[in-house]
């Protein structure tokens, strides 16, 4: 009997696909990265199917690449050649939410947004909200540390991990952490296993920390700026005048033009960059007010205050819907260099010039109050790879952020795609000491071999 044949034998009905075309539609993200050709997808509804199809991979020496929605944009849910997919989708479940522990017990596949809305049933609200919430999953969203557009205030998704289930290669089950807000027994595993890309485990279940949602609707900005460079220079006041806002998001004008070019937005010809901005505090009117200010001082040509929660509602579904925007352009090599806030407006000008010395299309987002960037290279649909002035401007886009203080994923993870950079950023030390880690959890090399490290 074939391997497959086994696993297919010892999993329940229908959890094992083999049809190579729809095996295909779970093997890659959503980056241009050209799957292999894997050898079947489990779709696990509990964790023992986690289990089997671990001890099973051990036994026969199979990769197996752990999956959540697939909305990664850096390769790291991509299968290779004679692996098998384990899609962690179908566990759904909000197992536990307590208002009285401001926590919630889930299983890997529940959608982001789902959690967050069960939670504001009781006042409460999971915080970590990725652009893709509607459509990304918490056990990938764990997977790659994800960051979001609340993170400026809340943190990102380590900052609201307390404890997680997690299937072990060979198929033992680990139980890191802890369901109250404090504790130090031991090594930190869960915040070693948030951001480790499936390489380390499989996360069954975790348990999250909820917050209290804001009593009132938040206060929202928007202001127009005539260059990018001073919608950064605003940013950087804001933080440094302590503003402490909810959601600072920089949109460039590529973006605004794709947005424009879809949703026909009435972009004016001189709105070189948008800046959005939000207080959620119980003083918001009054911080607003100073962020308003601040953009002014900045070289704002326009700043406008939000009169309702539905023009509220428009102004942050503009920021959410600048990724689609792009891909309708072409294909996407998304970057996600991080740099310290004060470099924000530094960072900005780089890219501009690397743009114009390459010749290459650039649309950058940023989770601006961050110094969280994200500056898409867009090259021609159909391109399997992107042709080398791209790589070479991104070359230089990395290089440059580095030079910053900064780091070269903030948060989407380094997956396939920015392997070829991590030396430049970890050192020979830091590669040996996470290879020496890899090996602990991992000894067969079986755990979405090839990716993050
Ligand atoms: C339109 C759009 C907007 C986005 N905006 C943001 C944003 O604002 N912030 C942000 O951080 N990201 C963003 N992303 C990227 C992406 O949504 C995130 O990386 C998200 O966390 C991936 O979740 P997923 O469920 O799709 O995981 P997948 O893409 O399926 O997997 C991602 C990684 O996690 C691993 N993995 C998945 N589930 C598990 C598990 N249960 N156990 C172990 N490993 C696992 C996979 O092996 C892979 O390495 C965006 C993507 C899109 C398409």
């Amino acid at each position: 009997m074939s391997p497959i044949d086994a696993l297919v034998r010892s999993l329940p009905d229908g959890r094992v696909l083999t049809d190579p075309d729809v095996v295909g539609s779970y093997a890659r993200d959503r980056t241009f990265v050209e799957p292999g050709k894997p050898l079947g997808a489990v779709l696990a509804a509990t964790r023992e199917d986690v289990v089997t199809t671990m001890r099973w991979a051990s036994e026969h020496r199979v990769p197996v690449v752990p999956r959540g929605a697939g909305t990664g944009l850096a390769g790291g849910a991509t299968a290779g050649d004679g692996s098998v997919i384990l899609s962690l989708a179908r566990m759904t479940a909000i197992r536990e939410l307590s208002p009285a522990d401001e926590i919630a017990v889930v299983e890997p596949g529940v959608i982001t947004a789902d959690l967050d809305r069960a939670a504001r049933e009781h006042g409460l609200m999971y915080a970590p909200d990725p652009s893709s919430y509607e459509i990304s999953t918490i056990g990938g969203n764990l997977a790659t540390n994800a960051g979001g557009l609340r993170c400026v205030k809340y943190g990102v998704t380590r900052d609201s991990a307390l404890g997680l289930e997690v299937v072990l290669a060979d198929g033992r089950v680990l139980n890191t952490g802890r369901r109250t807000m404090k504790g130090v027994t031991g090594y930190d595993l869960t915040g070693l296993f948030v951001g480790s890309e499936g390489t380390l485990g499989v996360i069954t279940s975790a348990t999250v920390r909820l917050r209290r949602a804001p009593a009132a609707p938040p206060a929202t900005f928007a202001a127009e700026f005539g260059s990018l460079r001073d919608a950064g220079a605003a940013v950087s006041a804001i933080v440094a005048a302590g503003c402490q806002p909810s959601l600072m998001e920089l949109l460039d004008r590529a973006t605004l033009e794709a947005i424009d070019d879809w949703r026909n937005i009435g972009l004016e010809p001189a709105t070189k960059a948008m800046l959005i901005g939000q207080s959620d505090a119980s003083d918001s009117q009054a911080a607003i007010e100073r962020m308003e200010r601040l953009c002014a001082e900045n070289g704002a040509s326009f700043v406008a205050v939000s009169s309702s929660p539905q023009e509220t509602e428009e102004l942050i579904g503009l920021r959410r819907m600048a990724y689609h925007a792009k891909e309708r352009l072409g294909a996407c090599l998304v970057e996600d260099v991080c740099v310290p806030r004060s470099a924000l407006p530094g960072m900005i000008g780089a890219i501009e010039d690397v743009a114009a010395r390459h010749d290459v299309r650039i649309a950058t987002v940023a989770h601006a109050g961050d110094g969280n960037l994200h500056p898409v290279f867009i090259f021609e649909h159909g391109t399997a790879e992107p042709p080398a002035e791209v790589w070479a401007a991104a070359d230089e886009v990395f290089t440059k952020a580095l030079e910053f203080g900064g780091t070269l994923t903030g948060e989407h993870g380094v997956g396939l795609l920015k392997r070829r950079w991590l030396a430049l950023e970890s050192g020979p030390v830091a590669e040996e000491v996470q290879r020496g880690v890899k090996a602990v959890f991992d000894p067969l090399g079986i755990l979405n071999p090839g990716k993050a490290i």
